[in-house]
């Protein structure tokens, strides 16, 4: 059974989530602070997906968010934003975060989200002739490992990053529009925007461009999407 840990101060909303989400067959691990989130992922480092909430009585969801990536890239983290926050969105996915739910959500869409996350960061869903290394200098994808090297140091990424560079790779030379990548790398269920894909570009380009304003590996074709410039 795939575990979920559900970081929420108020308790209302804390114990719907979990009851919708025992109900859809996961089991969840709950904490009220920041600090307890920390130490409930130290404890049970097999949670799958992370729900944070952002505004929190300690540390905001954000730097949850951050001191979880700095230790773990497996680990799906969604945050949980008011409809206030459209700004925390961008933020949270620069901090790490895969997705985002806007409150007041249903706990269809919400397990919805949480299913299309645990599919992607499933790992386990390769096929033994997908398995194996893609070369692209100064690049190497390790997709047994779901691992990237750049020059031969090791590129921390997430989960949904590494699929993205996959995609990239499988794809090298050929424009992809921004809803290819969308139904590729979040799946076709996947209900949110498609601005997902620029904030999570943009993470990426962070990471791998020698200069990440003048991006030459994961180049924009306007109006239309991005191109692995090979
Ligand atoms: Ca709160």
């Amino acid at each position: 059974m795939k575990k979920v840990l559900v970081l929420e101060d108020e308790t209302n909303i804390r114990s719907f989530v979990v009851i919708n989400l025992r109900r859809a067959g996961y089991q969840t691990i709950e904490a009220g602070t920041g600090e307890e989130a920390l130490e409930q992922l130290k404890k049970n480092p097999d949670v799958s997906v992370a729900l944070l909430d952002i505004m929190l009585p300690d540390m905001d969801g954000f730097e949850v968010c951050r001191r979880i990536r700095a230790g773990n890239s497996r680990i799906g983290i969604i945050m949980l934003t008011a409809r206030t926050q459209e700004m925390d969105k961008v933020t949270g996915l620069m901090t790490g975060a895969d997705d985002y739910v806007t409150k007041p959500f249903s706990p269809a869409e919400l397990t919805a989200r949480i299913d299309a996350l645990c599919r992607r960061t499933g790992g386990g869903g390769e096929t033994p002739a997908d398995a194996g290394e893609i070369s692209q200098p100064p690049f190497l994808l390790n997709t047994r490992n779901r691992t990237l090297e750049k020059n031969g140091q090791r590129v921390k990424l997430t989960q949904v990053e590494y699929s993205i560079i996959k995609l990239f790779m499988d794809n090298a030379g050929k424009a992809l529009s921004r809803e290819e990548i969308l139904d590729a790398v979040w799946g076709k269920d996947y209900f949110g925007e498609v601005k997902i894909v620029d904030v999570n570009i943009r993470r990426l380009r962070i990471k791998i461009e020698d200069d990440p304003t003048n991006p030459t590996y994961i180049t924009t074709v306007w109006g239309y999407g991005y191109k692995w410039g090979f």
